[in-house]
């Protein structure tokens, strides 16, 4: 092999059928059909990226890409089940049910300037210059990630030593990584994100640049931000990739108060909370259970939470209306890194302010409190919460026993007294449409 360090100048490296491991068998039938379909037309067609890594390595990809030389509009042309979308870069969609092969042109490096890229203040912010499949290769962001299956004789193309790297399990930057971080710094993400899923390590280049380019994430879009986010902590790795987050430092950038809760703790360990909720995600999603990152989020941010809240009851605001401006407080600045639609950010600042009606509330108020629609999730905060303040175990066996039945079903006949005085009217068209239900264990919704 030529010089590791340096980025390795494209000489294809041809690894035939019989010194790979991919097999037919574990592809998606639907990506050999597009395949097929497009070497029949005359065109280059491959399997690239995230499918051909976790292929060489035993697994079995969730999706598929293919990387062709054919257009967008010659794509098209080939499959009725085809449609084209992008607006930074023209991709062809080709749909079967619920499975979507992506298909992408080759693009090219073309930063010449005589192309329709642009770049601005060294950020690629749009580029629709098509290349060669040596270009599209070198424009990928890991060695691992650029490596292409051609369905014509079964191989593999390596450009920029990405088989060996595979074996190495090694995630290797194309070219300068300083450069190539600059030009898009989610890449710093995607480092800690596949080192946590694919148990690789970040080779020293790469990582050393993490460090001294990790403030550059802000400048990345919050929404782009918030999606990379949700990869990181529902792709089932969520604990592992807090970890890389933190030592990375990126965290710091991205979940700053998170970051000081952490580091709080000598650096080294998270809040217990935190551990739990992370690993807890990850068992849920391995359970094939559904997770909601409201939850996850709320757990993340609430030294973040307790903190803005005691400042807004140090003011004299009341506890109730402290939670809601302290959780304002929270997304509003949180938002500014990370992009927080409301329908995250709403549960989560519920489940935060039902904390206080948790741990104030009376024998009489619990049957009105079990029959909030929100009152589960705060259940499961507050079992979090006491991992990390055992005085809250009490409060944490009084609601176990309040929602087998025992505690409030004395004061359930109290509940129909409180259901007349029923805050929300919504609350109380179901209490009509369901009698009794405020005995009854609050449902999971
Ligand atoms: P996963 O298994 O999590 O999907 P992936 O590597 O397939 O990982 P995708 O987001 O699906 O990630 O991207 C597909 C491919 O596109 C990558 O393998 C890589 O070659 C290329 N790619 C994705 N994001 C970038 C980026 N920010 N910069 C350069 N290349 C990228
Ligand atoms: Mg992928």
């Amino acid at each position: 092999m030529t010089e590791p360090q340096k980025r390795p100048m494209p000489q294809a490296r041809v690894i035939p059928r019989e010194q790979h491991g991919i097999s037919r068998r574990n592809i998606s039938p639907n990506a050999l059909r597009v395949l097929y379909r497009l070497k029949e037309a005359g065109y280059g067609a491959y399997l690239v990226g995230g499918a051909v890594r976790d292929l060489l390595l035993g697994g079995h990809p969730k999706d598929f890409d293919v990387a062709t030389d054919a257009t967008p509009e010659q794509v098209k042309a080939l499959f009725r089940n085809c449609r084209l979308i992008g607006r930074r870069f023209r991709l062809a969609h080709v749909v079967y049910g619920p499975e979507i092969i992506e298909v992408a042109t080759f693009r090219g490096l073309g930063d010449d300037g005589s192309g329709d890229r642009h770049v601005v203040d060294g950020l690629i912010v749009r580029d629709n210059v098509y290349g060669t499949i040596e270009e599209d290769a070198l424009r990928r962001d890991f060695t691992a990630n650029a490596l292409y299956y051609a369905i014509e004789d079964f191989s593999v193309r390596d450009y920029v030593g990405g088989f060996e790297d595979v074996r190495q399990r090694t995630l290797r930057l194309i070219g300068d990584p300083a450069q190539r971080y600059r030009e898009d710094p989610v890449r710093m993400l995607r480092a800690v994100r596949l080192a946590a899923k694919l148990g690789f390590r970040i080779d020293d280049a790469a990582w050393a640049a993490i460090f001294e380019l990790a403030p550059l994430i802000v400048e990345a879009a919050p929404a782009r931000l918030f999606d990379e986010m949700l990869k990181l902590f529902l792709g089932g790795h969520a604990y592992e990739s807090m970890r890389w987050l933190e030592a990375s430092s990126l965290l710091r950038e991205l979940l700053p108060s998170t970051a000081a809760a952490i580091e709080a703790r000598g650096g080294d360990e998270m809040p217990r909370m935190m551990e739990a909720a992370l690993k807890g995600t990850d068992l849920r999603l391995a359970e094939g259970k559904s997770v909601t990152p409201a939850f996850l989020l709320a757990a993340l941010l609430w030294p973040a939470a307790q903190h803005a809240h005691a400042a807004e009851v140090a003011r004299g605001v009341e506890v109730q209306a402290a939670w809601l401006r302290a959780a304002d407080k929270v997304v509003r600045e949180q938002a500014s890194r990370i992009a927080m639609p409301r329908r995250f950010s709403l549960p989560m600042t519920e489940v935060w302010a039902l904390q206080a009606r948790l741990e104030s509330a009376t024998r009489k108020r619990a049957a009105r409190l079990l029959a909030h629609p929100r009152f589960r999730a705060a259940y499961d905060f507050l079992v979090l919460r006491a991992l990390d303040d055992p005085r809250l175990r009490e409060l944490v066996d009084f609601w176990t026993a309040a929602q087998a039945g025992s505690a409030p079903a004395a004061a359930s006949a109290d509940a129909s007294a409180d259901a007349a005085e029923a805050d929300e009217p919504k609350k109380r068209r179901r209490r009509r449409r369901r009698p009794g239900a405020a005995a009854a264990p609050a449902d999971d919704a």
